[in-house]
């Protein structure tokens, strides 16, 4: 499967051994139907679009056909034997998460519809039982919208005053300046581990830390950690950690907050309805214990078992090696665009980033970008303001166009993306634009 040619990266300043030993075997991509499909009428699939939603292997697919086929009921509710192996694999599921992201207790992880309802369930629940006008929310600028909007409404509930730490020069969170924002008012910390667009990796032990030395509670978003790098939520020591499954070879619809017990036993549940009742009258309920408290209704049943076939195929894999692997991608495009005149990288160099790289060129639009990427080449890569329309506002740009891998990405797909950029910059560099025939 190898064809990429050592010249090229040799070309890059790179030891084509060392890379190469980084890597994957590329016949785990035989695991992926996707990779069957064809593009724009007869073009193999590039897919560089796994930040925003991930592909599936068989197991994964081949997981939920069969709780559909076997296994499925409602869960926890008739006293059949369908319920009762429905209710095992979601729990089975739960108990998954939990050795996979190193929670102490199954009941600390909680499954939602994706980081978005996760971060939403702690921002009403959490946020309206403890912020009072004054308290203070500290967010960082490089924040998807999923952890600003929340928190935005949070503040005209209750009277909180958002601020925001700053970021470096070249991508990363001003950490000199966090102790200046921290005080006694600060109740709340809530950042991401990984950024979306800018691909930085977040110091969070040393963030909970110094959150919790001033006494604010942390939620931490690891939609783009959780996926590609071990994860240890006690290492951590965060409070509240919110990621998706759709991000990590599961189904869309499934999500996980991780609380702490001592935090989520105090909070009051978000949703209420079915199964998070202990007892409900006329006037009154009191709530379940945890973790039904939170998962009021039908939860996620077919989407958590799917998401915990997708651990074990991560887990087969290995999630160092994944990361290895995203690693010696992401340096190899990374030093690859770098060459190309005119292409603005955003974020810092590859040893502070996880496997993506978003760019912006100044004379294409990222969706010009994108959709000759995708109609000339068969590459999918995102383009747009990835729901970071503040992080693009503070870097003077309205959107960029970012490529990011995961373990079924080659360096060939990395080369290929490569000429794609350099083609597009020819078809639309000032004499190259009188050229380009218009699409109707
Ligand atoms: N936070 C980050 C950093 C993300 O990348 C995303 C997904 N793009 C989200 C939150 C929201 O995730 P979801 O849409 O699965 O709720």
């Amino acid at each position: 499967m190898s064809s990429t040619t050592d010249t090229n990266l040799e070309s890059a300043g790179l030891e084509a051994t060392d890379r190469k030993g980084a890597l994957l075997d590329p016949a785990l991509r035989n695991d992926f139907p996707i990779f069957g499909t064809e593009i724009a009428g007869g073009l193999p699939l590039v897919f560089l679009d796994s930040a925003a939603s991930t592909q599936r292997p068989a197991a994964v697919i081949d997981a939920i056909s069969h709780v559909y086929q076997h296994d499925y009921a409602n869960v926890h509710r008739g006293i059949h034997t369908l319920s009762e192996r429905s209710t095992e694999l979601y729990e089975q599921a739960r108990e998954k998460v939990r050795a996979f992201i190193g929670a102490e207790r199954a009941h600390e992880v909680l499954f939602t519809q994706g980081t978005t309802g996760s971060i939403n369930c702690i921002a009403r629940s959490w946020g309206d039982a403890n912020l009072h006008a004054g308290d203070e929310i500290l967010l960082t600028v490089m924040e998807h919208h999923s952890n600003l909007v929340p928190w935005q409404q949070t503040a005209k509930r209750t009277g909180a005053r958002l601020r925001h730490l700053p970021l470096t020069g070249d991508g990363q969170l001003d950490l000199e300046t966090l102790d200046g924002l921290l005080s006694e008012r600060t109740r709340l910390v809530a950042f991401t581990a990984v950024s979306n667009v800018l691909g930085t990796i977040n110091p969070v032990a040393e963030m909970v830390h110094r959150a919790h030395a001033a006494g604010a509670v942390v939620l931490v978003d690891a939609a783009q950690s959780v996926p590609h790098m071990r994860t240890d939520v006690r290492q951590w020591n965060a409070d509240f950690v919110a990621f998706s499954g759709h991000k990590m070879l599961g189904p869309s619809g499934v999500g996980v907050l991780y609380g702490k017990e001592s935090l989520l036993d105090a909070m009051p549940p978000f949703l209420g309805g079915g199964s998070m009742i202990d007892q409900v009258r006329l006037d009154g309920f009191t709530p379940a214990e945890l973790p039904a408290k939170f998962e009021a209704g039908t939860p996620p049943i077919v989407p958590a078992i799917g998401m915990s076939a997708a651990i074990d195929y991560l887990n087969r894999i290995g999630i160092d090696s994944i990361g290895t692997h995203e690693q010696a991608l992401t340096r190899y495009a990374y030093e690859q665009m770098q060459a190309i005149d005119g292409l603005r990288i955003l974020g810092p160099t590859p040893e502070h980033r996880a496997g993506l790289v978003s760019f912006a060129f100044e004379q294409v639009h990222a969706h010009e970008f994108a959709q000759v990427l995708n109609d000339r080449f068969g590459i999918a890569v995102r383009a747009g303001h990835h729901c970071t329309q503040p992080l693009h506002a503070q870097l003077g740009i309205t959107a960029s166009t970012r490529a990011s891998f995961y373990l079924y990405n080659t360096l060939e797909e990395v080369d290929q993306l490569i000429e794609g950029i350099r083609t597009v910059q020819a078809m639309f560099a000032p004499q190259g634009r009188k050229r380009r025939k218009r699409r109707p």
